[in-house]
C-alpha cells in the first residue's frame, strides 16, 4: 500500500495530520498556498495562523476546551505543543503569542524528514492519491468548486451570519422568565430576558459603541443581501429593534405584564443545553460580545459555547458525505479535516486534524479501528458532525452537551474530565499497534 500521502492547506488541522503521518514513516507531501495567495484575514506566511484570538480558550479541567486539550496532549498535538512553548499569561486560557507559535509549528514541519512543504494552490484533488483536505473555512473558489464536483451534488454550505449560542446552566433563572411569542406568552418554550426602558437604552448604546470586526469585500456583499447585524439595526433605529428582535409583543411574564424589551433565547439542541440568541446575528468583537451580553439581567456568568460570526465559511454536508472515519463515503481514498468539516474551533480544527491522520493511517494499513468513545470531547465532536441524523449540520464547537455521559450537572463536570481522560487511553491502547504518538525525526 502507498505511503505518500498528499495534504491540502497547512493550517491547523493540516499541520496536525502531517505531524502525525509523518512520525510513522509516512511520506507528506503538504500543499500550502498563502505565501502566494493571502485570504483577507491571513498576515504571515507561517502555518498555522491564528487568524483572530490568540487564545485556545480554557485550561480548566471542569471546561470543554479544557477536556479537549487535555486529550489532544495525550495524542501528542503538535498545536498543544507549541500552545505551551509559546504561552503568555491569560489568566484561566491558555493565551499564546501568536507569531512564536505559528513559527514553532512552522519550524517543526519545515524540518521533518517526512514532511514536503509545496508552496501551491491546490485547484484539482488528484484521486489516485490518498489525501487530506484540510483547506479551512476560507478555502479559495477553484478548489472550492472541485470540492463540490468530488462531493457529488452536495453544494459547500455558506454561512452567512449567526447568532451567538451559550448553555443553559450559565443562566441565571431568577431574573428571566418562559414564553412564547405565538401562544400568548403560555406554554412558554423561550427563555425571555425583560428589559425596562432604562436597560433598553444602556444596551442599545452598548451595540453602538460596540468594536466590530471589520468587513471584508466579500462580506459586504453578504450584509447587503439583507442579513443585518444586530449592532447595525441598533444605529439605524430603536424602533426597528422593538418591533424586530427586541420585540416584547405577547411575551407576557408571570405577573401578566409585559416588559419594555425582551431579548429572546431559543433551544439549540436536542438535549436542551445550548441556547441562542433570536435575530442577534452580530458583527461584534468575541471579546466585546461576551462583555455587552454579560450586562443583560440573568447572563452576568453567561458561558459561550458558539460566537456569533459575519463572514463567508465553506463547510461540508459531513453527516451525508462523509464516514465516521472522515472518509468520503463514495471515494474512500479522500479525506476531510478541521473546520471544513463542520467543527468550529481552533482546538476544534487541530484535533479533527490528529484524528483524520489517525484514520488515514488506519486505512493505509488496511485495519478498521473503532473511533473514539463519544465519553471523549473528541469522539463526540466527530460523532456530532458525522451523525446522518443531523440533516443539515451546524458547525459544532466542543461543550459538555455533546459527551456521551449520564451526569453533566456541574459537580460532575470534573468527572467529565477523568471519564474522557480514561476513555482516551483505551483508544490509545486500541490503535498503539500501528501508532506511535512520539516525534520520530531522526
Ligand atoms: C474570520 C475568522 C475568524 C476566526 N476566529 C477564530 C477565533 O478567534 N477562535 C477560534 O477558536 N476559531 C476562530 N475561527 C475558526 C477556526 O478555528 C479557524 O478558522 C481555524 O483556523 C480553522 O482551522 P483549519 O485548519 O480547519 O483551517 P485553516 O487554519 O484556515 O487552514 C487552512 C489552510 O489551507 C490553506 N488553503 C486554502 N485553500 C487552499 C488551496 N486551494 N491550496 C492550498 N492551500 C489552501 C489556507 O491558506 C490555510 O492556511 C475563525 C475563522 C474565521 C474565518
Amino acid at each position: 500500500m502507498q505511503k505518500e500521502v498528499n495534504i491540502i492547506g497547512a493550517g491547523l488541522a493540516g499541520c496536525e495530520a502531517a505531524y502525525l503521518l509523518a512520525n510513522n514513516g509516512v511520506k507528506v507531501n503538504l500543499y500550502e498556498v498563502k505565501s502566494l495567495i493571502k485570504n483577507d484575514i491571513q498576515k504571515t506566511n507561517d502555518l498555522a495562523e491564528l487568524v483572530c484570538s490568540n487564545t485556545l480558550r480554557s485550561k480548566s479541567k471542569k471546561n470543554a476546551a479544557g477536556i479537549l486539550k487535555n486529550e489532544m496532549q495525550m495524542l501528542n498535538s503538535l498545536v498543544i505543543q507549541a500552545a505551551y512553548e509559546n504561552q503568555i499569561p491569560g489568566d484561566d486560557a491558555l493565551s499564546v503569542d501568536r507569531f512564536g507559535f505559528s513559527k514553532s509549528i512552522t519550524e517543526k514541519i519545515k524540518q521533518h524528514k517526512n514532511i514536503t512543504l509545496v508552496d501551491k494552490e491546490v485547484t484539482e484533488i488528484d484521486y489516485t492519491k490518498v489525501t487530506i483536505i484540510a483547506s479551512g473555512p476560507l478555502t479559495t473558489e477553484k478548489l472550492g468548486q472541485n470540492i463540490e464536483y468530488i462531493t457529488g451534488n452536495e453544494k459547500l454550505f455558506f454561512l452567512d451570519a449567526s447568532a451567538p449560542i451559550i448553555t443553559k446552566d450559565s443562566i441565571d433563572f431568577k431574573h428571566v422568565y418562559w414564553a412564547s411569542r405565538h401562544n400568548d406568552g403560555k406554554d412558554g418554550k423561550y427563555i425571555c430576558i425583560p428589559l425596562n426602558e432604562e436597560q433598553f437604552n444602556t444596551f442599545v448604546e452598548e451595540l453602538r459603541n460596540a468594536e466590530t470586526v471589520k468587513l471584508k469585500s466579500f462580506e459586504k456583499e453578504i450584509y447587503f443581501r439583507g442579513c443585518q447585524p444586530i449592532e447595525q439595526i441598533a444605529k439605524t433605529s430603536k424602533k426597528v429593534l422593538l418591533n424586530g428582535p427586541l420585540s416584547p409583543n405577547n411575551l407576557i411574564n408571570e405577573n401578566n405584564q409585559t416588559p419594555y424589551a425582551v431579548v429572546q433565547l431559543r433551544q439549540d439542541d436536542a438535549i436542551d443545553s445550548l441556547y441562542n440568541f433570536v435575530g442577534f446575528q452580530t458583527n461584534i468583537k468575541w471579546p466585546e460580545q461576551k462583555r455587552i451580553l454579560q450586562t443583560l439581567p440573568g447572563l452576568v456568568n453567561l458561558n459561550i459555547v458558539r460566537y456569533g460570526v459575519m463572514h463567508k465559511n465553506y463547510y461540508i454536508n459531513s453527516p451525508k458525505l462523509l464516514n465516521r472515519a472522515q472518509q468520503v463515503k463514495r471515494n474512500k481514498n479522500i479525506f476531510f479535516a478541521g473546520q471544513i468539516t463542520g467543527v468550529e474551533g481552533y482546538i476544534e480544527s487541530a484535533s479533527s486534524g490528529i484524528l483524520a491522520g489517525i484514520n488515514l493511517l488506519a486505512y493505509l494499513n488496511n485495519i478498521k479501528i473503532e473511533q473514539p468513545s463519544r465519553k471523549t470531547m473528541l469522539g463526540a465532536l466527530n460523532f456530532y458532525i458525522t451523525n446522518p441524523k443531523h440533516e443539515t449540520l451546524k458547525p459544532m464547537k466542543c461543550n459538555l452537551g455533546i459527551l456521551d455521559q449520564q451526569n453533566k450537572n456541574a459537580k460532575s463536570e470534573f468527572y467529565s474530565f477523568e471519564e474522557s481522560a480514561k476513555e482516551m487511553q483505551a483508544f490509545i491502547k486500541r490503535i498503539n499497534n500501528f501508532v506511535k504518538l512520539g516525534e520520530i525525526n531522526e
